[in-house]
Formats: C-alpha cells, structure tokens, sequence
C-alpha cells in the first residue's frame, strides 16, 4: 500500500500549484468583488490543457487520470474556489456526459471543443421545486415529429451564460417520474432557450449562477443524449464523479484557509508573542491539519477507486461531505485565529469562509451525501 503520490502525479502537482499561484491566486478577490466569470484564467486554463485533463487524447484531451484532474481542481481551488468550480462542473458533469453517454457523432461534435476550453460544459438539473428530489424536476420534453419540444426553467446552473453546451434534463412524461427524464443537449444559441436571471450570492460570486429558460425549445432528436427514460441515471452516475471534484474543491479551500492562519499565527504578536504560542490557537491549527489530511485521503481514495473501476459511490459521498464539512470548519477556525482581520476584507479568510459554504451544499447535499452512505451501509457495501 503506497501513501504518496507518484512521482508523475507530483510533477504534476507541482505544475498546476505554480500556475494557480501566478496566474489565478491574484485575481481571485477581485473577481469575487466584481462578481465576473473569469474568461481570461479560464482561456488560459484551456491554453494549458487544464479543460480536458481526464479526456482521452483521441478527443484532444490530456488523456490524464482521474486523480491527475482532482489534483488539478484541488489547486485551482486553493486559488480560487470559484474557478475551481467552473472547471470541476465543465469537466466533471459537462463534458463526461457527452464522453460517457454521447454517440460518436456527438462526442465529435463537442469533445474537442470542450477539451480545448473553447467551449465552456453546464449541466442543468435543478429546478425551483426540484433540487435534492430531483426525479420531481418539471421541464417537459414533449415529442413532435423528430423533435423534441422543452418547455420549463432551471435554477442555479453554474457556468450559466459562459457554457456554450448545456447537458439539460427533462421528462418526456410526468406521470413516469424518474424513469421519463432524460437528456439533451442543448446549444447556447438555440431558438426557445435563454439565460434568466443571473443569482445574488453569498459566496463563488466569479463562478457565474443562473436560471435557465426553455420556452417551446426546440431540440432535434440527435441532441438526445441516452435514450429517453435514461436521463436520471445519467444525472446520478455523473454526480458521483462530480462529487469527488467538488471534495477536490473543499480540500483546496480548507488547506488555503489553513495555510493563510498558520502565516497569521506565526507572525501576529499579542502579549509580546505570537499567537501561535497560545495553545487554543495552537490546537485549532493542529485540528485543522489533521481533518484536512484525512480528507486528502478520503478524496485521493475516491478518485483511485474511480480510476481503476472500483464501486466508488459510497467513497464518493464521504470524501466530498468530509471534504466540504472540513473546509467550512477550516475556513471558521481561519476567521478566528485572524480575529478582526479575518473578518475584514484586507485577508481572504471571508471569502474562503462564505465560499466554503456552498461546497456543503451543491452536487448534493451533505445531508444527501449521509443518506447515500447510509443506503450504502444498508446493502452491505
Ligand atoms: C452556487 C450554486 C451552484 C449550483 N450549481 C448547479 C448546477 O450547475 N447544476 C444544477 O443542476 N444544480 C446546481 N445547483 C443546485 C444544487 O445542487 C441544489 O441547490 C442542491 O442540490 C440542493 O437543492 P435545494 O437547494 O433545492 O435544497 P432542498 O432539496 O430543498 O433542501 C433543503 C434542505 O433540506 C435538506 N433535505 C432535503 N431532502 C432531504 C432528505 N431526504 N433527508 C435529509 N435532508 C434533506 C437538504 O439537505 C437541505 O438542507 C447549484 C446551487 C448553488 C447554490
């Protein structure tokens, strides 16, 4: 049993750290301030072949390992978590879907492109009365012909209006629940879609969050991705791998909040010494290291047991709950240690924190997450 990375996946650590750290670390306040989608990282992202690490190279991807991408959004999150969502959602659950369940015609037509980082993935699930009960989504697909007509709104989409392809679910049928949803792919420009209204957040405010609208939309029946019926096992067999991501995503936060209140605690003097010499501040710091440790693990573990086609839903849930639970606990302890400053806006320890939050919340709660675990349990598994 190894404990480190191999000696690739440290190169390539070290790589993608150095380019976050120059190209994507300095900008990350004021994208948050500005609330602007990031173009120019994410063109150079692209530059790089950060877009499509785990893409074969058939399809002009890096042709890398799952754990290769999950370094990747690891440190582009410790950057800038919002970048690092833009990239685990365009890769994870927007291009993976065309690659996994796509024909050959399709996989042409977009792959590259999304590999490249000429085009932008989203997916498009969540609805205003259907989020962590997805299988009660409303957006109808009705058939007509050899088209498909969508009619219905999503919320909360990541990447909204900067993805040119979006993987879009809907049901052929109400009445059939989860067994009438299926999926589509749907162009930026198509006649019947549009982009809503653009979301107020707390946080990931330069990972752009929309409504979608689809209004008599119509989708030839080769944009159809699966076939009919098949959309939420599509959706859910894709969000295992964006789970481990977006523990990817907590892991990067937790350890950048970590590093930023390890520096303060060493160099801010109180009583004539560092804080660091008090033990309560001490100990968070201890914590903080040993809960982002094991989530490492926890996220690696996953990644590996993805890679070499190991059950890894089980793994998935816990590395992206513990993950996500432990950079919101990081980014708290972070705040303190800083004491005033950590809640001014002069130390990214704010920013780390209110982005933290979300990561408990999307691609499944963590409250979803237990209940995957647990049904887990139940099975044996
Ligand atoms: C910034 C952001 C980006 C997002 N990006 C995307 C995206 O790109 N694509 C997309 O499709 N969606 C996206 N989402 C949506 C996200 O995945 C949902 O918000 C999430 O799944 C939760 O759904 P909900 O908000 O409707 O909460 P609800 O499902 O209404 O849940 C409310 C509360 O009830 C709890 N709860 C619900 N059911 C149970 C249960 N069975 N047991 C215990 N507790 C339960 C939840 O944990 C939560 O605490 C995004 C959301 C945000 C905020």
């Amino acid at each position: 049993m190894e404990f480190k990375l191999s000696g690739q996946h440290q190169m390539m650590q070290k790589l993608f750290r150095e380019f976050c750290q120059k190209e994507i670390a300095p900008y990350a306040a004021e994208n948050d301030v500005k609330a602007v989608f990031p173009t120019e990282i994410i063109r150079k992202l692209g530059a790089q072949g950060f877009m499509g690490i785990p893409i074969p190279a058939e399809y002009g991807g890096a042709g890398a390992d799952f754990l290769t991408y999950i370094l990747c959004v690891e440190e582009v999150s410790r950057a800038c978590a919002s970048t690092g969502v833009i990239l685990a959602v365009h890769t994870s659950v927007g291009t993976f879907p065309i690659l996994n369940f796509g024909t050959a015609e399709q996989k042409q037509k977009y792959v590259p492109k999304l590999a490249a980082g000429e085009y932008v993935g989203a997916f498009a699930l969540t609805e205003p009365d259907a989020g962590s009960d997805a299988s009660a989504l409303r957006t109808l697909a009705k058939k007509d012909g050899d088209d498909y007509v969508l009619n219905g709104t999503k919320i909360f989409i990541s990447n909204g209006g900067h993805a040119q392809v979006y993987t879009v679910f809907a049901t052929v049928d109400r009445a059939l629940g989860a067994k009438g949803i299926t999926a589509f792919l749907v162009e930026k420009d198509t006649p019947g879609f549009r982009v809503g209204a653009i979301e107020k957040k707390m946080g990931l405010n330069a990972d752009v969050t929309t409504e979608l609208i689809f209004e008599d939309c119509r989708i030839p029946a080769s944009q159809r991705l699966g076939k009919e019926g098949e959309g939420f096992k599509i959706a859910m067999s894709l969000l295992d791998g964006g789970r481990i991501g977006i523990g990817a995503q907590g892991l990067g936060i937790a350890q950048a909040a970590f590093d930023e209140a390890l520096k303060y605690a060493q160099s801010r003097e109180q009583f004539n010494q560092p804080i660091f010499n008090f033990q309560a501040i001490a100990f968070k710091l201890a914590e903080m290291a040993t809960q982002i440790a094991a989530a490492r693990l926890l996220v690696y573990q996953a990644a590996f047991r993805k890679e070499n086609g190991l059950p890894n839903g089980k793994q998935a849930s816990m590395a992206k709950m513990f993950a996500t639970d432990t950079a919101m606990a990081a980014a708290t302890e972070a705040v303190q240690i800083l004491g005033g400053y950590g809640y001014s806006r002069e130390y990214p320890v704010e920013r780390l924190m209110r982005d933290a939050k979300i990561t408990q919340i999307y691609e499944g709660t963590n409250q979803i997450q237990r209940l995957v675990i647990a049904k887990a349990l139940e099975k044996g598994l």
